[in-house]
């Protein structure tokens, strides 16, 4: 069901919580190396403060634990600076993300301003939902329970409305996600517009997808694939299978993989989507191999029988082709995770030619969908990421929502 939208919000004079993911990548000097999901928060950021609301923008930067939660790489200050330069407007900070001092900054906020809190993740409390699966009863302890409640009234109590624009954090059921928002009161809990174009990109995909509706899916593990795998092949015409995972699925097939990666104990499970697939599910015809991962060796290109002493790194060219025949000819394509090592020369081959034969097919009216983390980094390097229909900033988030996971994060806010 469609959600409130923030544009359907009343601003004006009143403190908007916003939940954002903010969490860019950064080098080792803290320099932020890639501000996309910065830029994409900015419709919602700049519709709210340009209507005289005062936003309270808050999000998660990392995984810090522990001591680790002091050191440098975790503090959004940066993230301040840059959002500053990018909204072009002053953005004040605050930290820690909760108590008196945040409170004081939310509450002395005028019309149009922008105040960004702290890591939400410094306090333990944020994730603590986190450790349910590992009580032997499945739940919180009355104790974890307490700083929960603690730490989303805290934080609820800096605003008096709510908009959920984190879509890369939607599939979990953190205290800024979950929590704070059912703290608020009916018709203030909303979607910003980058959750909204997500939802709806992704949504339209699965629901009513033009066809041929194809999938891409690499990356190194077929474990982590099952439930996508398994959730597309009855909407889909075809799965394209590419990365690492193709090993497993070779070996299950009885082939030869060398040293590819290759998950022994998931054979059976190979086995089994292969079978439920038929014809549907496509396997490379060919790889590009190498002794070793490394950059600038030599390489060779195999069948699907590879040598004891080498390693499937990327699609070979007769892969290539069918992939990028089969993908010219879709109404619809969603593509998540590398077909190579593509971190690696000279196994990005593959990966990008792909990502052109992907941004090709848009211009020739396929709707193509990229689904966030790795392959999201391939069409960005490629220069592509304008020339595809839609470039999800969220890897996990987006994996889910293919698997017909329903967000929790999201149901519970205002129709
Ligand atoms: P995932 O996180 O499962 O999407 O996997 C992405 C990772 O898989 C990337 O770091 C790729 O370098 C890696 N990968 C893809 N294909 C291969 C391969 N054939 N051999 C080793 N690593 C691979």
């Amino acid at each position: 069901m469609a959600k409130k939208n923030v544009r359907a919000l009343d601003v004006r004079g009143r403190r908007i919580l916003i939940r954002a993911d903010l969490n860019v990548p950064q080098d080792d000097k803290q320099a932020i190396t890639d501000d996309r999901r910065i830029r994409m928060f900015l419709p919602t950021l700049r519709d709210i403060v340009e209507r005289g609301g005062r936003a309270i923008v808050m999000s998660h930067l990392g995984r810090p634990v522990g001591d680790a939660k002091k050191d440098a790489p975790f503090t959004l200050r940066p993230v301040a600076t840059r959002l500053q330069e990018l909204i072009g407007r002053p953005v004040k900070f605050v930290a820690p993300c909760e108590g008196a001092e945040a409170k004081q900054a939310a509450m002395s906020l005028k019309d149009g301003e922008v105040l960004l809190l702290e890591n939400l993740r410094f306090n333990p409390a944020e994730t603590i939902i986190d450790l349910k699966k590992k009580n032997p009863d499945g739940k919180l302890t009355p104790e974890q329970d307490a700083k929960r409640e603690a730490f989303a009234t805290a934080i609820a109590g800096l605003g008096e409305a709510y908009v959920n624009d984190a879509f890369g954090t939607c599939h979990r059921k953190h205290v800024s996600m979950y929590d704070v928002p059912q703290k608020m009161p009916a018709g203030n809990r909303v979607v910003g517009f980058l959750v909204e174009k997500e939802l709806k990109y992704l949504g339209e995909a699965l629901k009513e997808p033009k066809r041929p509706f194809v999938a891409v899916l690499g990356g190194a593990k077929v474990s982590d694939k099952i439930s996508v795998i398994r959730a597309l092949l009855p909407k889909v015409d075809q799965i394209l299978i590419g990365g690492a995972m193709t090993y497993t699925f070779h070996a299950a097939q009885g082939k030869n993989v060398g040293k590819s990666l290759c998950e022994r104990d998931k054979l059976d499970l190979a086995k089994e989507l292969i079978a439920a697939g038929g014809a549907k599910l496509r396997l490379p015809s060919d790889s590009v191999c190498a002794a070793e991962l490394k950059a600038g060796v030599a390489t060779k290109v195999c069948g699907t029988d590879i040598p004891a002493d080498l390693m499937g790194l990327d699609i070979g060219p007769d892969t290539l082709e069918t992939y990028r025949s089969i993908i010219g000819k879709a109404g619809t394509v969603v593509w998540n995770g590398p077909v190579g090592a593509f971190e690696t020369q000279p196994f990005e081959k593959g990966t990008f030619a792909l990502a052109h034969a992907i941004a090709d097919a848009t211009s020739r009216g396929t709707i193509t969908i990229i689904g966030g983390g790795d392959s999201a980094a391939a069409i960005e390097d490629a220069g592509l990421a304008e020339r595809v229909s839609h470039v999800s900033t969220g890897g996990g988030a987006s994996l889910e929502f293919l698997e017909g996971k329903p967000f929790a994060t999201v149901e519970i806010l205002d129709a």
